[in-house]
């Protein structure tokens, strides 16, 4: 039959454990083990059958198993623990989270998170890959500091795709339709009790979307669907999966993130005071931000003053294609009847997300982002170094260095990714409250050495046990499915051998992180892994955009090595890569691989993951592991450098990835003392623990989101709001007066050009400007010195220059004293910068005058 609505109906449940309803709709659960046992210990075959999803489980949970847990005394003992614990978390006694004990006169404010995908759990497929697992980890930890924090994004029905490889190793792409009455999520509702349905104007329509809440412990997620009444089918069809479609599908579904996330806010009765885009697909709220100003009366300009103050904007990959440009037809198409009410004409709307390359302009939501916030960041030291390269254009005259684009390392959230073993490990040997110091370097460096070599040893031990009783019966399924027979399927209990060296590599399958680096020279693979005395293994998985044909090919390759008889039962793809293979994967493997072209991968998680497990990681310098490597905690392949020919760079790193492998990591981990413990490899092990755990926790992320950007934004607002913008407004005509005389700008400058110094010695140096109708309390002049290199100096000091008076002719002089600390070749330039005190940086303008 059609369906026309569905309804999900819950068995009676008796009342003394009634409240694991309320638990199911919080995700909560999905990072307290001891709580999703409540559900799995019920019925362990209905757990997996219905995916993890405790309320599709008490859907269909048979009465008399609810009947029974409600008279079992140990059940009963465990439920009232885990409530007790929830119930406190909730509702902690007064002050008693970070954020209220150090920001108490914050907590009224709301910081809102926009992000296209939220990794949270399996069972919620809403996300792709590293992106959304950062942004669910985001969360959980934002809730765990107890942040005022909401996150906006889709409740995709079918959302990303399930994975399936055929007997020649092709990838298949199947969609799931995930029915919102067995998610986690009920309707969101407004102020006045109704439920929230928005709308935004398409070409042609108006579409609408209903809001669905999710609460990821203390925070509430708001996602939004388009399944709705009375959207059309293909309207209906918008928010059904995760970055499917064309670049009108795209375009629309950032449309109605952007604009129509920032109306959800709105219709919630949501004002947030600080703003985090993460990653360019919501950039369009920030111009629906400033259509709200202008629409109370301010201009374009002031209002992008407003907006951009309490603005945040992380940038997290230099791939072009995940860096969104939309060509001007498509804009022209979407936005011909919106600029108008920005009070913008075509060409004003178009030139704030400009993009061109040379093949003539782009509207770029990278560019729309970066230009439509304040603070921007990478997602590692060198991510940041990168990201201001890549996107200098947008300040010209700036050094490379001063781009405005900072940086903040990701990290991940511990408990969501800590093995339960290794978490009781911890406790046991470290502290039973060691959760409370997961991002203090201190604790960790002091109890390191308390844990026993052979405890760590033998946790780790069961841990690949669990994952290769995983894999295999994860292979039986794949190949049952593909028809294979019972001879076939009884193989696979062979497949993976606890005691060979077993490498993991999971991760998407994007060509740029090279899956297929290890298969350059099979011959000396071949060698590698079929040593009898030290046999090596490796287990891969991961998907592939449906659209990327290359990175399905690899996928195909590696699949076919699995099944040729050199590395049968040695090499295994397992499919269906997603958040719950990733546990058993980074707990279970012994050492994490990561072969990315250096300097692609912005930061990279799963190697996190792992490290916190006791896991070492084999990895290029890049992402992350360029800051994290110290030389004993794992091992890094290749140099620190890139090359100029991709083809040049995969030969070198994979030579130096065998080597390292033959010549260092395999006999160490074969290295065995008496007992069988090989301490030198457990030693690593236990770097890699002490050094990654605090510094790439999500706590020591969100701690230096907060302190960096949150709480200043937050600051910002509530001043630029005074007074009805009074301070922006005058802000937004001083920059215009700016822009306008700036070309006009002369400088001259007076000083020695050439010769010595002694050490202690300085010079003067003068310079006149000519204002062109500013003022000098517009500007500021500055000497700036540093060493030289080649025909290059490094700007690293700056001494701002003194106002000294005004000439006859009108010129404005300035002096300073240039002093060198130390000795060396070192020069130096003056320049002219427009200052304002309410500029976010000097450079925010972009505006420089060199001498
Ligand atoms: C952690 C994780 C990722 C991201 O890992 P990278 O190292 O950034 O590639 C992707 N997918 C899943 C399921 C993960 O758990």
């Amino acid at each position: 039959m059609k369906v026309y609505g569905r309804i999900t109906v819950f068995p009676i449940m008796p009342s003394r454990i009634s409240r694991l309803y309320e638990l199911a709709y919080n995700l909560w659960w999905s990072w307290h083990p001891e709580a999703r046992e409540l559900y799995s210990s019920l019925d362990p075959e209905l757990w997996e059958q219905v995916g993890h999803n405790p309320v599709r489980f008490l859907s269909e949970a048979e009465p008399q198993k609810l009947e029974q847990a409600a008279t079992n005394s140990q059940y009963l003992e465990r439920y009232d623990s885990v409530i007790n614990d929830f119930d406190h978390y909730m509702h902690p006694p007064q002050d008693e989270t970070w954020f209220s004990q150090n920001y108490p006169h914050l907590q009224d404010k709301t910081i809102a998170y926009f992000s296209a995908e939220f990794g949270l759990h399996e069972s919620l497929p809403i996300y792709s890959g590293g992106l959304g697992i950062l942004s669910g980890d985001h969360c959980k930890e934002a809730s765990d500091l107890g942040l005022p924090f909401v996150g906006v994004g889709f409740l995709y029905p079918q959302g990303y795709f399930i994975q399936h490889v055929t007997r020649d190793g092709v990838q298949e792409a199947l969609y799931d339709k995930l029915h919102f009455s067995e998610a986690p999520a009920t309707p969101a509702v407004g102020p006045d009790g109704n439920e929230v349905v928005i709308s935004v104007d398409l070409p042609g329509r108006r579409i609408y979307a209903k809001v669905w809440k999710l609460m990821v412990g203390r925070v509430p997620l708001y996602l939004m669907d388009t399944d709705v009444d009375p959207n059309a089918p293909h309207d209906r069809e918008l928010s059904a999966r995760l970055y499917a479609g064309d670049r009108e599908m795209r375009i629309s579904q950032e449309i109605v993130l952007g604009i129509g996330g920032v109306r959800a806010l709105r219709a919630l009765g949501i004002s947030p005071a600080a703003w985090h885009l993460n990653e360019g697909h919501a950039a369009f709220l920030s111009l629906e931000r400033c259509r709200e100003l202008v629409t109370q009366g301010l201009t374009f300009h002031e209002a992008r003053e407003v907006v951009t103050a309490n603005s945040l904007f992380t940038t997290h990959t230099p791939v072009p294609a995940g860096n969104d440009t939309f060509n001007y037809d498509l804009v022209d198409k979407y936005f011909s009847s919106y600029w108008s009410l920005l009070k913008l004409n075509r060409d004003q709307f178009m030139e704030v997300a400009r993009e061109d390359h040379g093949w003539g302009s782009t509207y770029g939501m990278t560019v729309l982002a970066l230009k439509l916030t304040g603070q921007h960041n990478g997602v590692s030291k060198l991510h940041g170094a990168v990201s201001r390269k890549m996107w200098q254009f947008l300040w010209p005259g700036l050094d490379v260095d001063e781009v405005p684009i900072d940086y903040i390392t990701n990290g991940v959230h511990t408990f969501s990714w800590i093995a339960p073993e290794i978490n009781a490990l911890f406790r046991r040997y470290l502290d039973p409250d060691w959760g409370r110091y997961v991002d203090d370097p201190a604790f960790w460096d002091k109890r390191i050495d308390m844990l026993p070599d052979d405890e760590l040893w033998k946790v780790h031990a069961t841990r690949k046990e669990l994952l290769i009783n995983y894999a295999r019966e994860r292979l039986k399924q794949q190949h049952l499915r593909l028809g294979e027979g019972s001879l076939q399927i009884d193989e696979f209990e062979q497949f993976l051998d606890p005691n060979a060296f077993i490498i993991g590599f999971a991760r998407r399958f994007a060509t740029y992180k090279r899956a297929a680096l290890l298969f350059r020279d099979l011959e000396r693979l071949k060698r590698l892994l079929n040593n009898p005395e030290r046999p090596v293994q490796i287990a891969f998985a991961g998907k592939a955009h449906p659209a990327d044909d290359p990175g399905k090919a690899l996928i195909e390759q590696i699949y076919r090595a699995s099944r040729s008889p050199e590395f049968k039962g040695k090499i295994v793809f397992l499919e269906n890569y997603d958040i719950d293979m990733a546990r058993y994967l980074v707990s279970g493997t012994d050492l994490w691989l990561n072969t990315p072209i250096r300097p692609y991968e912005a930061s990279g998680t799963s190697g996190q993951k792992a490290a916190l497990n006791g896991q070492p990681n084999c990895s290029i310098l890049d992402g992350w592991w360029a800051e994290g490597f110290n030389g004993e905690n794992g091992w890094a392949i290749g140099e620190e450098r890139e090359y100029h020919d991709q083809e040049i760079q995969a030969e070198a790193d994979s030579i130096a990835l065998y080597r390292l492998l033959e010549e260092e990591v395999v006999p160490s981990f074969f290295e065995r003392g008496e007992s069988g413990v090989p301490h030198r490899w457990v030693g690593t092990m236990k770097e890699a623990i002490r050094t990654c755990t605090p510094q790439y926790s999500m706590r020591r992320m969100v701690k230096e989101y907060t302190q960096r950007y949150y709480v200043p934004e937050i600051e910002q607002s509530v001043q630029i709001g005074e007074n009805s913008y009074a301070e922006v407004r005058a802000l937004a005509t001083w920059k215009e007066r700016v822009q306008k005389y700036w070309d006009g700008v002369q400088l001259y400058v007076q000083g020695q050009r050439e010769g010595q110094l002694s050490l202690g010695e300085g010079i003067t140096v003068k310079a006149w400007v000519r204002l062109n109708n500013l003022a000098p309390e517009d500007i500021s002049v500055e000497l700036v010195y540093g060493e030289t290199r080649e025909e290059l100096a490094i700007p690293q000091h700056t001494i701002p220059m003194e106002y000294s008076k005004r000439e006859q002719d009108g010129a404005y002089r300035f002096e300073a004293h240039l002093q060198p600390e130390d000795s060396g070749s070192i020069a130096y330039n003056v320049r002219v910068v427009p200052t304002h005190p309410l500029l976010k940086g000097k450079y925010e303008m972009g505006l420089i005058r060199w001498a």
